[in-house]
């Protein structure tokens, strides 16, 4: 079973619109959005939820009012100003370090485990999509990340279903780090911006760190010829497959509008080619096929 994460330096690159666009091309597939802390694959896939888990991590302290004296040693004691007049704990606030738990001369703050999202099992008109929600201010979404990836391998391995397609999240922090291990190959969106080239070289070089190869497509590539050349020189240099280029083209826009991928709602467009000419590529590399080491990649 092989996993695509895509990804991309920052939001607003078009990641979640080729996404939902492999989603028509993939087959037998399973859709993981691991895009946890600001999901939005859910908007055009329209997902007939099936489960739904609450998700904990990490804890916070709630003050037990029968219990506390009010002398005040939590309110001196917490670095983090968590602790509010009339001994309540702003929940938002306080980091779960737990030390005030301890020093709370009446032990008179429990310290649950905290609600942090939820993650869901869904339908969707191409397969099943597992994906979460996490709440306003929570962390832990790296390990959200891992939870959602898990349960869509464990889909995947049950169904007899050989591809993942991971919707991955922004950036090169704790959740993409989370979305990546162990996975087949990573799909960069790029830009053709000068910070489009820095965020690819930073995703580029996680992928090398974590042993993964990575393939780049540059979206919107027509709106600065120079950047895009920039990219793919780059790319070629550090061993980064170049897969293609999709045009500005508001009909990608339009189709999102109207909560359908390109496929759905022009399949015909430049654009619905174009993203058809890159998965036909990404399927067509020999390390997508077979889980080999990156360094085919050094020969392609
Ligand atoms: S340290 Fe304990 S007893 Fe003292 S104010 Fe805080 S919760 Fe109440
Ligand atoms: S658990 Fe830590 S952060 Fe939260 S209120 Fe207690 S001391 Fe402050």
């Amino acid at each position: 079973m092989r996993e695509l994460v895509i990804l991309s330096g920052k939001g607003g690159t078009g990641k979640t619109s080729i996404t939902s666009a492999f989603a028509s091309l993939a087959e037998n597939m399973v859709m993981c959005d691991a895009d946890v802390d600001a999901a939005d694959l859910h908007l055009i896939l329209k997902p007939d939820f099936k489960v739904s888990s609450n998700f904990k991590g990490g804890y916070e302290a709630v003050i037990n009012p029968d219990k506390c004296t009010g002398c005040g040693r939590c309110i001196e004691i917490c670095k983090f100003d968590a602790v509010k007049e009339l001994f309540e704990i702003d929940p938002i606030e306080c980091e779960g370090c737990g030390v005030c738990v301890d020093l709370c001369p009446e032990q008179a703050i429990d310290f649950p485990e905290k609600l942090c999202g939820q993650w869901y099992i869904s339908n969707t008109r191409f397969g099943p999509m597992v994906h979460a929600r996490l709440g306003i201010a929570q962390e832990n979404s790296g390990k959200l990340v891992s939870l959602v990836r898990q349960e869509a391998k464990k889909i995947a391995e049950k169904g007899n279903f050989d591809l993942i397609l991971t919707d991955g999240p922004p950036g090169i922090g704790c959740p993409v780090i989370a979305s990546i291990g162990q996975a087949t190959a990573i799909l960069i969106i790029a830009e053709p911006t000068v910070s489009g080239l820095h965020d690819m070289e930073r995703v580029g070089q996680l992928s090398k760190r974590f042993n993964i190869p990575a393939m780049v497509c540059i979206n919107k590539f027509d709106l600065n010829l120079d950047q895009t050349k920039k990219i793919e020189e780059f790319a070629k240099k550090t061993h980064i497959a170049v897969v293609g280029r999709i045009h500005f083209d508001r009909t990608f826009t339009e189709s999102m509008v109207q909560e359908k991928n390109i496929f759905e709602y022009n399949p015909d467009s430049q654009t619905g080619i174009e993203v058809r000419q890159v998965w036909d590529k990404i399927l067509s590399f020999p390390l997508f096929n077979t889980p080999v080491a990156n360094n085919i990649l050094q020969h392609l």
